[in-house]
């Protein structure tokens, strides 16, 4: 089967028993993280397979409670998972209860931990592809009300970059990042309109929206990208570019979107799965 849903799961056990991880979401079609996933179980030698799994918002609980029961290893969680999952595991790394949000999910013999590992992939990924050092730059990220936007807006505040611009189209949704990180006059919270100031006072642009998933593309004026820019998309798409990462190239802005972050995470959620060595190699293989 080629996407799996909550209701076919039960049968699971007899007759696809190395059917042992998956990634759940609403949509989750798009995902290349089985790509990836596969290719580093059978480079490990692993007799397992890692599928994706239709979840709808209203049956999260319940996929949890049947992949507990069929003892599962693990499974990772997708849009618009990342924040209702929080309340679905027994025990949540430090990390992932700082971000607020969880990715990466370990039946540790019955008791579920959740982990987040979209803050680490994401810096490594910026790292590898820009060879900034994010202390130093002006970071802006759009979308910072969603899950990953939320999470990376806390992760990056961490990191105590020079200045991080926040915006999100709905002002309310950042209220609670607004009081977790009220006090540090380096961060600042913008909403759409004001894009073409934040776009002036950033050296890095972060898409955390899901407006390239929908197929469309945020609404700005091209001018307000210059050469100096780079731009990072979260998004990424199963073929080619995603329309925000041809528009910053054919600006001439190095741009790339976000199957580098998706391997970064991917390789972190690998790790609390079965440990090290991770074939870091064969999953970025995989995702070409
Ligand atoms: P989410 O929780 O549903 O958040 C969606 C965000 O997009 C919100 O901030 C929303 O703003 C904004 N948005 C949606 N349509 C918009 C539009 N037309 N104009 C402006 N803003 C718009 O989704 P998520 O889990 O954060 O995921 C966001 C994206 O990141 C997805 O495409 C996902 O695939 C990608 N992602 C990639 C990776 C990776 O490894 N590469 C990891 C995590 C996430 P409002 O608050 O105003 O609704």
């Amino acid at each position: 089967m080629d996407i799996w849903t909550v209701d076919a799961l039960p049968s699971l056990g007899s007759t696809k028993p190395e059917f042992q991880l998956g990634v759940l979401g609403d949509p989750v079609e798009h995902s290349l993280s089985p790509r990836m996933q596969n290719a580093a179980l059978a480079a490990r030698g692993l007799p397992y397979r890692y599928e994706r799994v239709h979840v709808s918002p209203s049956r999260l609980e319940e996929a949890f409670a049947r992949l507990r029961e069929l003892g599962f290893i693990g499974w990772n969680l997708t849009l618009p998972h990342k924040i209702a999952g929080l309340s679905l595991v027994d025990r949540l790394d430090p990390e992932a209860a700082d971000l607020e949000a969880i990715n990466t999910v370990l039946n540790h013999g019955g008791e579920l931990i959740g982990f987040n590992t979209d803050g680490r992939g994401l810096q490594a990924a910026l790292t590898e592809a820009f060879k900034i050092d994010l202390t130093k730059v002006r970071i802006a990220v759009l979308g910072a009300g969603g899950g990953a936007g939320h999470a990376s807006a806390r992760f990056l505040a961490r990191l105590r970059p020079e200045r991080l611009l926040l915006v999100n189209r709905t002002l309310a949704k950042m209220e609670n990042l607004k009081n977790q990180l009220a006090g540090d006059p380096r961060i600042t919270f913008w909403d759409f309109d004001q894009l073409e100031r934040v776009f002036r006072e950033a050296d890095l642009i972060v898409n955390a929206t899901s407006a390239g998933l929908a197929g469309g593309i945020l609404d700005w004026e091209p001018d307000w990208l210059q050469a100096d820019h780079r731009v990072f998309d979260m998004v990424y798409g199963r073929e080619g570019d995603t329309p925000m990462v041809a528009w910053a190239k054919r600006k001439g802005v190095p741009a790339v979107d976000g199957r580098l972050m998706l391997l970064h995470q991917g390789a972190f959620a690998f790790e609390h799965w079965f440990g090290r060595p991770v074939p870091v190699q064969a999953m970025r293989d995989a995702l070409r």
